[in-house]
């Protein structure tokens, strides 16, 4: 039975967190040319929303109608996302509806009737190392799963979401995890105390496939282990966070873009406790040990980045408001 039937829910508004890699080692490259990772991870608070409405709810809440929806997309994002289905909230939205048979009926000779409208506010970077995608992916399943009365649990979800891209797993969920595989694998680890960045953001994405493949040409497997960056979580420690900071991918950020190194050294010179590449970048963060001293790196850092945000780790989970 759909949501509005169900709960007298019409509306589904989920803000999203984007997140950070605290470490991230690269372990190789498969045979399908995938990358083994081990990755610590971090909601931080730099949001995106997606909410999801029926449209002419009277029809949908019928159970038989669910077989003839369709989805419209409409979202406020830059060009350089795209509008249509291959936005990864539209594939996660299709992906839903394809499991759980909704929409998957054709009426003969009739087009089906838009009633569930989604609509994306982006404010992550994108293509920035701040899975703004798969944050958007993952908001897109938690909204439409409640919208439709789908009642997957958040397992099931992590599956679909598993099918979608290596960080949507870890947008379903949210908070601090430890990824390893391609990073579908995820655990929760334990953090205390939250921790202040400085969010340098480059306006010139970089692709993650083109990262990687800097990386097999300029990279080499690492085997540094996340046990310092997970002792510094466990006990609160935003000095010895700073310090344990690491991702393999740098290596190859840099060979892209060797402005990269400059800014996050010129972080370091900023007083930042440590500073790196958030994921294949080209966003580097760089963290300070509380909130006024993140305003005073940011004052110093002017003019290095495109444009720069405070944030705060972590952010918690995808938040559901129903309407
Ligand atoms: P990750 O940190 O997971 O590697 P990212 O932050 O580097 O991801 P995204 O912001 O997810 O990268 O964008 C990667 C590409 O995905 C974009 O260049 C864009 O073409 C495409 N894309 C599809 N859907 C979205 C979306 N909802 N938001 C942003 N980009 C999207």
């Amino acid at each position: 039975m759909v949501g509005a039937d169900r709960t007298g829910t019409s509306c589904v508004r989920v803000r999203v967190p984007s997140k950070v890699n605290l470490f991230l080692s690269v372990r190789g490259r498969r045979p399908d040319g995938y990358h083994e990772l081990v990755t610590v991870m971090q909601t931080v608070s730099i949001h995106d929303t997606v909410s999801a409405r029926l449209d002419g709810s009277a029809s949908a809440a019928h159970p038989a109608a669910r077989r003839f929806m369709d989805l419209a997309f409409t979202q406020e994002a830059g060009p350089e996302v795209p509008p249509g289905g291959d936005n990864l909230a539209v594939r996660a939205a299709r992906q839903l509806m394809g499991l759980v048979g909704v929409g998957t009926a054709q009426r003969d000779g009739e087009a089906m009737v838009p009633v569930t409208r989604l609509h994306l506010t982006k404010r992550i970077p994108v293509a920035a190392g701040m899975a703004g995608g798969s944050a958007d992916a993952a908001a897109a399943l938690l909204a439409l799963n409640e919208l439709w009365g789908t009642e997957l649990d958040r397992n099931e979800l992590r599956d679909v979401a598993a099918e979608l891209g290596a960080d949507v797993p870890f947008c379903v969920t949210g908070g601090t995890a430890l990824a390893t595989g391609t990073g579908t694998a995820i655990a929760q680890v334990l953090c205390r105390g939250r921790y202040h960045w400085v969010v340098g953001i480059s306006e010139q994405p970089l692709s993650t496939p083109a990262v990687y493949r800097a990386f097999d040409e300029v990279g080499t497997p690492g085997e540094a282990e996340p046990d310092a960056v997970l002792q510094a979580l466990r006990t609160g420690d935003a000095e010895a966070l700073g310090a344990a900071l690491h991702n393999d991918l740098e290596v190859a950020a840099f060979s892209l873009r060797p402005e990269l190194r400059d800014a996050r050294d010129a972080f370091l010179d900023a007083g930042a406790l440590g500073a790196v590449v958030s994921g294949s970048g080209p966003t580097v963060v760089a963290l300070a040990a509380s909130a006024q001293h993140a305003v005073e790196v940011r004052e110093r850092m002017q003019g290095v980045f495109d444009r720069s945000e405070v944030a705060l780790s972590p952010a918690g989970g995808p938040e559901l408001a129903l309407g």
